[in-house]
């Protein structure tokens, strides 16, 4: 079971970094023995990462001989996309809009200022974990936690297809389209600052008539759910991600 790590608690420094911070080091030095020993969970900073390098991309994975925290979001297997969606499809407008809200507060809030006490705060009410019923025609209830992916810094198309919350600090912009057969819709155009420190496209959203009111130049929490892919995009050169937004399930502050 592959869980995607975006980001790990470096003990040497005590810091949460991004995965950013090892393919970095890993480029420079051809690999990253100097820090393999001080890689960990940057939930419960509890269980020991392993760093890989595959023709996939580069992955951090709990190494095999250690554990997560009981309760850490990595000590849980994801939920699949179809019944992921289901979840979400029963709520109601009220319920997403908390729902993502707290999602907001719990991965976006900088982590390396909470004290121990508010992280098992954190660890018990994680909105990122949802009950799922074991199986159809039981009530046995399991725990299992939603794919999480950060929209700064490195991102594979091993994501493609699954259904993901998207987050970060990004700064957005709007931009009206008109299809072939005369339609006007709306774009969020989202864009996420890289290590040089600008500001660069990462995907946009559809949001049909809505406009949103959007400041340029501020920078903004962005949270959403959906499904992404990784398709040559004609108005930007090379791959770009796509992303699929369930309806309504977007929230910006
Ligand atoms: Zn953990």
């Amino acid at each position: 079971m592959d869980r995607k790590f975006d980001e790990f608690f470096n003990q040497i420094n005590q810091q949460i970094e991004p995965i950013d911070y090892l393919i970095e080091h890993s480029k420079q030095y051809g690999n990253v023995d100097g820090l393999k020993e001080h890689i960990f969970c940057p939930e419960c900073q509890l269980a020991k990462l392993t760093f890989v390098h595959t023709g996939k991309g580069f992955h951090l994975r709990t190494h095999l001989n250690t554990k997560h925290l009981e309760g850490c979001y990595y000590d849980f297997e994801h939920i699949d996309t179809k019944s992921a969606t289901e979840f979400f499809k029963s709520l109601n407008k009220e319920q997403i809009q908390s729902k993502l809200a707290s999602m907001m507060r719990y991965l976006l809030s900088n982590k390396n200022n909470i004290s121990v006490s508010n992280k098992i705060d954190a660890l018990q009410n994680n909105p990122l974990l949802i009950e799922q019923k074991e199986k159809t025609n039981t009530q046995i209830k399991v725990r299992k936690s939603l794919r999480r992916q950060k929209l700064t810094g490195y991102i594979d198309e091993s994501i493609a297809g699954d259904l993901y919350i998207f987050y970060g600090n990004v700064k957005l912009s709007v931009e009206l389209y008109t299809s072939k057969n005369n339609f006007q819709y709306y774009k969020l155009i989202i864009k996420t600052k890289n290590k040089q420190g600008e500001w660069r496209y990462r995907t946009s959203l559809y949001r049909g008539k809505t406009k949103d009111d959007i400041d340029v130049d501020a920078i903004y929490k962005i949270v959403f759910i959906g499904v992404a892919n990784f398709k040559e995009n004609n108005e930007k050169t090379g791959k770009y991600m796509n992303c699929k937004k369930l309806t309504r399930y977007l929230h910006f502050v």
